[in-house]
């Protein structure tokens, strides 16, 4: 089987999850691939993500030129070339509205950290991006302060932007942060959200480390290791 062919495959499997597990509604949501320096595979624009054959998906050149495909590219095209711009390790893009992280979005409630280790290690920081219309290269610039320093972005008012260098890696992100904002909004609901102290989150980046995952941004900073601290806090009266 060609590279190609099964990159399509996985776009569309991961397609299927992402409707599945209720992540894009409708025709929402956006998958991509980058197959080689000025080549990327992405998904179609107004169809669901769940019901993706492979010859549904289109290619486009790096400057979002459709250069193949019986269907017209996503128009969210511009977010994930500004991604793959940014660093040639990136192979695969996922945006989805997975609706607890959505909610976070809604809210511009920043993402804590600190709470749950697996979080700290495998996503670290998840910044939110300012809100902009979907679409153009002005939305695909908000996430660029966030380049290099992350590798999954809350879109304010909208949703989820992640990548990888596969396209597992790349979903798996966006399954991880709608996990944690749901256990995240459980337990505000259930008391008070606690945190784990700044020298237990740098046990976590050396392990991040150790893993050979490299280093946190986190750990050449001087600033606080804690992102919206307050969060889930209930106020002393
Ligand atoms: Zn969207």
């Amino acid at each position: 089987m060609s590279e190609e062919l099964q990159v399509r495959q996985e776009l569309c499997e991961v397609g299927r999850r992402l409707y599945a597990r209720g992540f894009a509604a409708g025709n929402d949501g956006n998958l991509s691939y980058r197959l080689s320096d000025d080549i990327v595979v992405c998904t179609p624009t107004l169809m669901c993500k769940g019901f993706m054959q492979p010859t549904d998906l289109c290619l486009v050149d790096m400057a979002g030129k459709q250069v193949f495909g019986p269907r017209k590219h996503t128009s969210e095209i511009h977010l994930h070339l500004e991604v793959y711009r940014s660093d040639p390790a990136v192979r695969a893009v996922v945006h989805c509205h997975p609706p607890h992280a959505t909610a976070f979005a809604v809210a511009r409630e920043d993402i804590p950290s600190g709470i749950l280790p697996e979080v700290e290690v495998f996503l670290g920081i998840v910044p939110r991006a300012e809100y902009e219309t979907p679409g153009g290269s002005a939305f695909a610039e908000k996430i660029r302060p966030f380049l290099g320093r992350a590798n999954t972005v809350v879109l304010s008012n909208h949703g989820v932007v992640s990548w990888a260098n596969t396209l597992e890696l790349a979903y798996w992100r966006a399954e991880m942060l709608d996990a944690y904002c749901r256990i995240l909004i459980l337990a505000k609901l259930v008391g008070n959200v606690e945190r784990l102290p700044d020298d237990k989150v740098m046990e976590l980046m050396n392990l991040k480390q150790a893993f050979g995952m490299g280093a946190d941004p986190r750990q050449q900073q001087s600033a606080s290791l804690l992102v919206n601290p307050t969060f889930g806090k209930r106020s002393k009266s």
